[in-house]
């Protein structure tokens, strides 16, 4: 059976819940095999093999912290080169698709980015994506090359699918290339404690319904009931009510949750298209004719402040 590759993104050995979704597709298409990277990649071989990795090929080098994303480009270079893998697939973060896009321009290869389901087809993978502010599905098969691939977080089920996890040392050569851009500060953002938002598994959203920065205490605390990240449309975000970086929508983040809960938001299509992919849609507006109850599988029509808190209670009575 063809070897597919899959990028690991970990923080010091621990593995990121996309890299795991990406696992179970590669099994759907072949054997996978990891490639983990930097200080606790061989950390990273229990969770992964767990996961249905054949093999992990690991490597350690400062150049991989003290250097943008070229040397991991040319880490992954020199995988594809051993392995001649069926794909390579990477998780869709910023830094792993600058990773893919460099990869595939250097390996002669065509790319798909942004894939939200992946399947095997007789001539190659085929990926889909939901493009155009979500307007349109699309089903795409890369027709030059090794096909490079960088799918969305949530795209798939993290699936449990023993298998041996054997490490083995990559030889990695940098050219000059690889220390060209150097890292000159590190400032770890602050935690709030709730998931990444592109990567969780529930997103909670407030918009202009919110109606003040105070007022989004209530969103958070019904997103902390559910375990999930925050949310916010970019209404609320131009009102400073919000940090931009939790901006949902066209020119903010885009996610796609199991579950998406969106207050006070209209649902205007630069916000629909960062979130139209989400599993499940829900939400709570006072005005029945909002366009965001068009898209939603469970709509509420009422004051978020009466709905929410209600809710927020409701779940916590249940979790006990
Ligand atoms: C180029 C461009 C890019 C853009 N990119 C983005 C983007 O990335 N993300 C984004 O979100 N927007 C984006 N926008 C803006 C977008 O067009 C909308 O203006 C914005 O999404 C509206 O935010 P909102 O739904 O919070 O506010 P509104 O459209 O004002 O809707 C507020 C909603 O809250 C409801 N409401 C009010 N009070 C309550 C209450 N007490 N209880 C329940 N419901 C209540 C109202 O009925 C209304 O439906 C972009 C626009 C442009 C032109």
């Amino acid at each position: 059976m063809a070897e597919v590759l899959v990028y690991v993104d970990h923080v010091d050995g621990a593995v990121r819940k996309p890299t795991l979704e990406l696992l179970t597709l590669a099994r759907r298409i072949g054997e996978p095999v990891a490639v983990a990277l930097g200080a606790g990649a061989e950390n990273t071989a229990a969770a992964l093999a767990e996961h249905g990795a054949v093999k992990v090929l690991t490597h350690d080098a400062s150049e991989y912290a003290d250097y943008l994303v070229v040397p991991k480009v040319e880490a992954l270079q020199a995988a594809v080169e051993v392995v001649s893998p069926a794909a390579v697939l990477v998780p869709s973060s910023a830094e792993g698709k600058e990773i893919a896009a460099r990869l595939a321009l250097r390996i002669g290869s065509g790319i798909i980015t942004d894939a939200v389901d992946l399947e095997a087809g007789d001539e190659g993978p085929v990926a889909t994506q939901s493009v155009f502010a979500a307007s349109f599905t699309t089903k795409s098969r890369v027709s030059k090359g090794v096909p490079v691939i960088t799918v969305k977080p949530n795209s798939a089920a993290v699936e449990a699918a023993p298998a041996a996890g054997a490490v083995e040392a990559l030889a990695v050569t940098f050219s000059e290339k690889a220390t060209g851009t150097k890292v000159t500060g590190r400032t770890p953002r602050e935690s709030t404690g709730r998931p990444e938002l592109t990567e969780a598994a529930i997103v909670v959203s407030g918009g202009r319904g919110v109606n003040g920065a105070e007022n989004f205490a209530i969103i958070e605390a019904l997103a902390d009931s559910l375990g999930a990240a925050v949310g916010a449309s970019r209404a609320a975000v131009d009102a400073g009510w919000y940090p931009h970086t939790n901006q949902v929508g066209q020119t903010g983040k885009s996610v796609s949750p199991q579950l998406y809960i969106a207050n006070g938001i209209s649902g205007a299509i630069q916000h629909r298209a960062g979130m139209q992919t989400s599993k499940t849609i829900v939400a709570v507006n006072k005005d029945s004719e909002a366009p965001i109850f068009d898209l939603v599988d469970y709509g509420v029509v009422g004051d978020l402040f009466d709905v929410v808190p209600q809710l927020t209670e409701e779940i916590n009575t249940r979790k006990g």
